[in-house]
């Protein structure tokens, strides 16, 4: 009977309160409760990583408190409710990409194997945000090496000494897209080491030795920051 009740307690309590806020889950019936909204804000950074082959990086969020809550959770499932809270960035930030006028979006291609849960989807879904946002158009210009490893299964040791991960996706038909471009984004979800972006650019310089590469990804982590930072205000 006790069991009986608290099961209907604890229904009445989400009907009443049908959500938890992502952060601190506390009931309630935004994402974030108002507490952790209040903090929850895009900090745009502009990062110069020139020896990874990248000319700039841009990243919109720094993953540290409610904004990892935020991005763990839209990481893993994908949550649409999530993505007004997501891409609600300054305008200045915006048109400070924009006037970097790359041709292509490209984005890094992510192991099959991972479920939909995971995100495998997750990339293709930034490079269609940024494509709306910037309205540039996206180039899938990379496939995976069959023998990938995920890294989240490696050490950073192991992580950092692996073969390039990328392959250029080879061209059917058709005049080259990439002949007469300046400029191309890679598009990641998120920086860590800077080694993946590295691979792709990697790939990209060996095959168009002109063109010039940025980087645009939705969080960076902290430890990255302090060592080169330039936040755009
Ligand atoms: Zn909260």
């Amino acid at each position: 009977m006790n069991l009986l009740r608290a099961t209907f307690q604890s229904q009445l309590k989400r009907f009443f309160a049908p959500f938890a806020c992502l952060h601190c889950k506390t009931p309630s019936t935004q994402v974030l409760c108002p507490v952790c909204l209040s903090v929850f804000r895009p900090r745009p950074q502009l990062l110069s990583y020139p020896t990874y082959g990248i000319e700039q990086l841009y990243s919109i969020y720094t993953m540290t408190g409610v904004s990892t809550s935020v991005l763990r959770h839209w990481k893993y499932s994908g949550a649409i409710g999530l993505n007004s809270l997501l891409f609600n960035w300054p305008n200045r930030f915006i048109e400070q990409i924009r006037s970097e006028s790359f041709s292509y979006l490209i984005p890094i291609p992510q192991s099959e194997k991972r479920t939909p849960r995971q995100g495998a989807a997750r990339v293709a879904e930034l490079a269609f945000v940024f494509h709306q946002t910037f309205k540039v158009p996206i180039l899938n210009l990379f496939k995976l090496s069959p023998t990938k490893q995920h890294n989240k299964s490696l050490d950073l040791i192991s992580r950092m000494s692996q073969p390039n991960p990328f392959l250029l996706e080879p061209r059917s038909h058709g005049p080259d897209p990439l002949t007469y471009v300046k400029k191309v984004a890679l598009i990641d979800d998120f920086y860590t080491t800077g080694q993946t972006l590295s691979f792709a650019a990697e790939k990209i310089t060996a095959a168009y030795p002109n063109i010039k590469i940025i980087g645009i990804t939705l969080g960076v982590r902290p430890q990255k920051i302090k060592q080169s930072s330039n936040f755009i205000h």
